[in-house]
């Protein structure tokens, strides 16, 4: 184990850190020479950063999204079983959520809206999205004193107010039934981040009448893995994110910063620096597929597309499976996403690197995540883990990790 303090200033350096990050990257992506070696950067000024309709927008989106998030559309479903034994239900409409916001988008754009300075507001609308990020956390840091010890996650409770503060102490903050982390999971997050590719789409079309093949296919790409997370919501309550993790700085952050604005790079990217390179690839197959297995396996392993699996028991009653796409690798899930990643900076070309920092960064998210899951199973499944990985000896990459 490490020393307190260690843990602790390290949990106090990443909330300082990664915002600086997405600036610097947002900064970098828009400049001529789009090299992340270029040291020291330019500054951004205070006009560049701040611009009183940022807040505006940050917070009209908001409430446009949670309106759309407790309209009484689709389905409730039942996340996993909690400590005290209880289920909580959760509003499976985020799908909903985007077509509604696609459909309001339309007539504004009809009418000449010019969503293509979104381009010109990606620094101020990132430092409001990561202010907003921090006032959530103090929030739900906060009020994690008065929830009941059983709502508190395993991770985020060491005593430790930084640590704590990062991690979230609690895991399903709720106000009445509207759940905090679930609504910020998929829905602000990923369906701003398409409406922000859409405004750099807008931009090129702007700057040079008409969008590039490399922006459409970058643009038909996230839309794609955006939609497609939506429209599998309910397999988003199997994740580690909401049946394990507190809510606290990590995932705020993440969900209502770093993944807009760090994500969508690649299209404010091609605004700045046009590409005529075409190449894609079909890997959401395996995303997909292995994804939905487990979350099928594990809401109802008796159903006709999973019963047939090989599996090994466990003593916690639940059983593993060794077959199929998780019989593969121990997450084809972590495979599949990060072929997507990289299908998605392909089209960029290859004279930068900077297209291509969020495969790198998502291989090393991903591997350091299986880290975390493999030692959480080991130590809720014992020996029928250790089976299961003799069983499935690679990670992630087949033959390689
Ligand atoms: P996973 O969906 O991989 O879930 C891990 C859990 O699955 C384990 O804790 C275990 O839980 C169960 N499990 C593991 N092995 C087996 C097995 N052989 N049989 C049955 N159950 C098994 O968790 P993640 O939340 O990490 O990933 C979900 C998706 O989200 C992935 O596609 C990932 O790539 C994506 N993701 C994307 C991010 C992004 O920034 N774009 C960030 C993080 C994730 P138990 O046994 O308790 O059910």
């Amino acid at each position: 184990e490490k020393p307190f303090n260690v843990v602790g200033l390290r949990a106090a350096c990443i909330p300082v850190f990664l915002p600086l990050t997405v600036l610097y990257l947002l900064c970098v992506c828009r400049s001529p020479a789009a090299s992340v070696l270029q040291w020291p950067p330019v500054l951004p000024t205070t006009a560049q950063l701040w611009d009183p309709l940022a807040p505006v927008l940050i917070l009209g989106w908001m409430t446009l999204q949670i309106f759309l998030y407790l309209l009484p559309m689709g389905k409730l479903s039942e996340g996993m079983v909690l400590k005290d034994g209880s289920r909580l239900k959760y509003p499976i409409n985020g799908f909903h959520a985007l077509c509604i916001t696609a459909v309001l988008l339309t007539l504004p754009l009809w009418l000449g809206m010019p969503l293509g300075y979104l381009f010109e507001l990606l620094l101020p609308l990132a430092v409001c999205a990561i202010g907003v990020s921090f006032l959530l956390s103090l929030y739900l840091y906060i009020c994690s004193f008065w929830a009941p010890h059983h709502a508190l996650a395993q991770g985020g409770n060491t005593g430790n107010p930084l640590y704590d503060f990062f991690m979230g102490r609690e895991l399903n903050p709720r106000i009445g039934s509207f759940d905090l982390k679930y609504f910020c999971e998929l829905r602000p997050g990923l369906i701003g981040w398409v409406v922000i590719n859409l405004g750099m789409l807008m931009k090129e079309v702007e700057l040079r009448d008409s969008a590039s093949l490399a922006m459409i296919l970058v643009n038909s790409f996230q839309l794609l893995y955006v939609a497609d997370a939506l429209w599998h919501e309910e397999a988003v309550l199997t994740t580690m994110d909401i049946v394990h993790d507190g809510f606290g700085f990590m995932l705020a952050f993440g969900d209502l910063a770093w993944v807009p604005f760090t994500y969508g790079m690649q299209a404010a990217f091609l605004v700045v620096h046009p590409q005529s390179s075409r190449s894609h690839s079909v890997v959401y197959y395996i995303f997909r597929k292995s994804n939905s297995q487990k979350n099928q396996f594990r809401r109802d392993p008796m159903h006709p597309s999973v019963a047939n699996l090989e599996t090994i028991a466990t003593a916690t009653g639940k059983r593993l499976l060794v077959s199929g796409w998780w019989g593969l690798v121990r997450h084809p899930n972590y495979l599949g996403d990060l072929l997507m990643a990289l299908a998605w900076s392909l089209p960029c070309g290859f004279n930068h690197f900077l297209p291509y920092f969020y495969v790198v960064y998502f291989t090393v998210l991903l591997i350091h995540r299986e880290a975390r899951d493999e030692r959480h199973c080991r130590a809720k499944y014992g020996l029928a883990w250790d089976a299961y990985c003799r069983c499935v000896p690679y990670r992630i990459f087949p033959y390689v990790y």
